[in-house]
């Protein structure tokens, strides 16, 4: 496992290296943009070239580029479908042109059509994505909280996009710990944690698998209520370790979206927890 933690990409998209080594963290996840506005940020040649340089010099082993929260890549709205497409787009620019690992996005809410409904205009907007994909950049697919009608609640939601398209190189997806277990998955009980690896790998396969969200729970079971809570401090507390002692997961990066002490981030007292929790043996 490459511990890692989402940072802040403020003030120079490079600045996120230097953040991500002062946490102790060797992995790092970051906003190419605002999360929360369409517009995208302009960033000079000399940024980008910069963060590949801070990257090796902080040694940062992973770099992961989220993808905004306003995308929605199954709205039924044609002016918000295009925006979305082409605010993915834009991040996939931005993390190709950065040489990062992956981008991850949030596939989004079918709004009661249903996924079958709305799989043509997701496949458009990610085969488009996948065609800006290139170097060492995949686009990976984040499972949701399952409220509303997000796509990506099972496995089988994700299993039907990566088929639909053809099994393309370069999409994968990214397991989020307090999503899987607000849509009624145990990430704390070692042989769901099995039946989960094993899942992944009979629906698209396990090399697909390119990243963890590591985080805390502080809705119950099956809730579909989407709150991440601090490591040790949620629902699913230690038991978290058996999500990342297992084998299928090891070596891939995982990431903090915690809240932190301050409630600014993950800090260097939750990549400690990370690590001490995957270190623990069942
Ligand atoms: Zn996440
Ligand atoms: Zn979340």
């Amino acid at each position: 496992m490459i511990a890692g933690a989402h940072v802040s990409s403020s003030g120079g998209i490079y600045r996120a290296t230097e953040r991500a080594r002062e946490i102790d963290a060797d992995a790092l996840q970051l906003f190419t943009q605002s999360p929360r506005a369409w517009r995208p940020t302009d960033h000079k040649p000399e940024a980008l070239a910069r963060f590949r340089d801070d990257r090796i010099k902080q040694r940062i082993d992973a770099v992961v580029c989220h993808a905004l929260y306003l995308i929605n890549l199954a709205s039924p709205d044609p002016d918000i479908w295009a925006k979305s497409r082409t605010a993915l787009l834009n991040t996939v620019d931005v993390a190709t042109a950065i040489e990062a690992d992956a981008v991850v996005v949030h596939v989004g809410s079918h709004l009661g059509v249903g996924l079958d409904a709305a799989l043509p205009r997701v496949c458009e907007a990610l085969s488009d994505a996948l065609t800006g994909c290139d170097g060492p950049t995949w686009l990976l697919l984040e499972n949701s909280a399952g409220a509303g009608g997000t796509i990506g609640r099972s496995l089988s939601e994700l299993a039907t996009i990566v088929h639909r398209l053809d099994r393309p190189p370069r999409l994968g997806v990214c397991l989020d710990s307090c999503h899987l277990w607000v849509s009624g998955i145990d990430v704390g009980d070692p042989d769901t944690v099995e039946r989960l690896a094993q899942e992944v790998d009979t629906s698209f396969g396990l090399d697909r698998l390119r990243c963890l969200h590591v985080n805390d729970a502080l809705a119950g079971l099956g809730s579909n209520r989407d709150r991440h809570a601090n490591l040790l401090d949620g629902e699913i507390g230690e038991r978290l370790s058996a999500f990342l002692t297992n084998d299928a997961f090891a070596g891939m990066p995982a990431i903090l979206e915690t809240p932190g002490a301050a409630g600014k981030g993950a800090d260097a007292a939750e990549v400690s927890k990370l690590r001490s929790l995957a270190r623990r043996n069942w």
